[in-house]
């Protein structure tokens, strides 16, 4: 055992990044392990605090001596212990009193768990796991805690519009719904499931002030997310989210191509079979993408196969409705859907009946000119992210690893200014 001098508390403090309170003692244990002691200041000590709801409370008792795993210093293993006294809130019984160095349940500094928090944002899960030593699941509740901690309040004022989308996570058995805002790109909020009632919570959150300051709602034709909308915020435009109606072409033009193939082959034209199959990304990738022999594919096409090619310029068409917005977005669909009701391929006719039955929506996000890219970027990151957080014991550690990456939660690391 090797016990330092701790002649100098407050550098000791500084070190272990437990600013604030008393260094008494540090020593290294057999293993290695650096070990000191702690206390709060006398202030803290005389005046102990609730944890839930930070009332100074009546001391209960003494408690018992904890530990909290502090960061590293350098290559040696730190942790802090101390007394911690129980207070009884007249709201919350009996609680282990409040420190200043450490979130309540938790074995971790503040320090610890902001830099665990901040790093799942810069790197990959091994990273992370590697460098502090760490399982997965131990990473996932750590950041649910530091996101407990933010002020929904602060992140949702001045919100005017927003999106509201679903998406899936464990292979598509369970749903997250996720509320974007249009005009920062950043994601709002997130919760478990994807009904009314789940929805009906942010706009209870917002409150009824936040809510009548939504303008602008886009979303996708769920009746359950209109539902919600309508009762939540009665005041807003309801929008179609562009996204979606370009993805009604793409699996319309998907179905096309499928029974294409499937004829020629069933006719035993197999080189013509085989280039159908080939020419998917083609035929999905925006043209500016295209690779010159994507480009040639393409070409290919509109000259052996008419009803595919119609289905690919149909597609095309479509985005551009609402790359042009406004009142040519609206003169464009229109023709559209003229050209979409006699061209003979069933899956767009269905498409143009669905944009139809969803006009007035459709037609308010052409004029109110809302840009989809942001949010379809967002939605992307966040499907990666909800892949990244396989593992992890529960969807709020999901929701807590998309806030700290997208909601811009992340803290800074500890010791340095924002
Ligand atoms: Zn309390």
């Amino acid at each position: 055992m090797m016990e330092w001098d701790v002649r100098k508390p407050s550098l000791w403090a500084r070190l272990l990044g437990v600013e604030g309170a008393i260094v008494e003692s540090v020593e290294m244990d057999r293993s290695g392990v650096l070990v000191a002691q702690i206390r709060p200041p006398a202030r803290e000590r005389r005046r102990p605090r609730c944890p839930d709801c930070g009332r100074v409370c009546p001391r209960y008792d003494a408690g018992r001596e904890r530990r909290w795993r502090a960061l590293d210093l350098g290559f040696v293993r730190a942790f802090v212990e101390a007394h911690a006294p129980r207070v009884r809130c007249a709201e919350h019984g009996v609680r282990t009193a409040k420190v200043s160095w450490a979130r309540h349940r938790s074995g971790f500094t503040r320090a610890f768990e902001d830099t665990v928090a901040w790093l799942v944002t810069q790197c990959s899960k091994s990273g992370v796991g590697e460098l502090l030593r760490l399982g997965w699941r131990t990473v996932g509740r750590i950041i649910e805690r530091v996101v407990a901690e933010a002020d929904p309040a602060a992140r949702l004022k001045n919100v005017r519009r927003i999106g509201i989308d679903e998406i899936s996570y464990r292979k598509g058995h369970r749903y997250l719904t996720v509320v974007v805002d249009h005009d920062t790109g950043k994601l709002l909020w997130a919760a478990n499931g994807h009904d009314e009632a789940t929805l009906s919570k942010f706009f209870e959150m917002l409150g009824p002030e936040g809510c009548a300051q939504i303008e602008l709602v886009s979303a996708d034709a769920a009746a359950w997310i209109r539902n919600a909308v309508r009762r939540g915020c009665p005041e807003a435009t309801l929008c179609m989210d562009p996204f979606h109606v370009v993805s009604w072409a793409t699996k319309a033009l998907d179905q096309v191509r499928r029974d294409v193939w499937n004829t020629a082959r069933k006719a035993g034209q197999r080189a013509s079979a085989k280039a159908v199959k080939g020419a998917r990304y083609a035929l999905w990738k925006n043209p500016d993408d295209l690779t010159l022999k994507q480009k040639a594919t393409l070409a290919a096409i509109s000259k052996t196969n008419r009803p595919l090619y119609r289905a690919y310029l149909l597609k095309e068409q479509l985005r551009q409705v609402f790359r042009l917005r406004g009142e040519a977005g609206k003169r464009l669909l229109d023709r559209w859907l003229a050209w979409a009701q006699r061209c003979r391929l069933k899956p767009f006719v269905k498409v143009g009946r669905s944009i139809k039955r969803m006009r007035t929506e459709i037609d308010a996000v052409l004029t109110h000119g809302l840009t989809n890219a942001r949010v379809e970027g967002l939605n992307t990151r966040l499907r990666l992210i909800t892949r990244r957080a396989f593992g992890f014991h529960s969807a709020e550690a999901i929701i807590a690893l998309g806030l700290l990456s997208l909601g811009g939660l992340a803290p800074c690391l500890p010791g340095r200014s924002p």
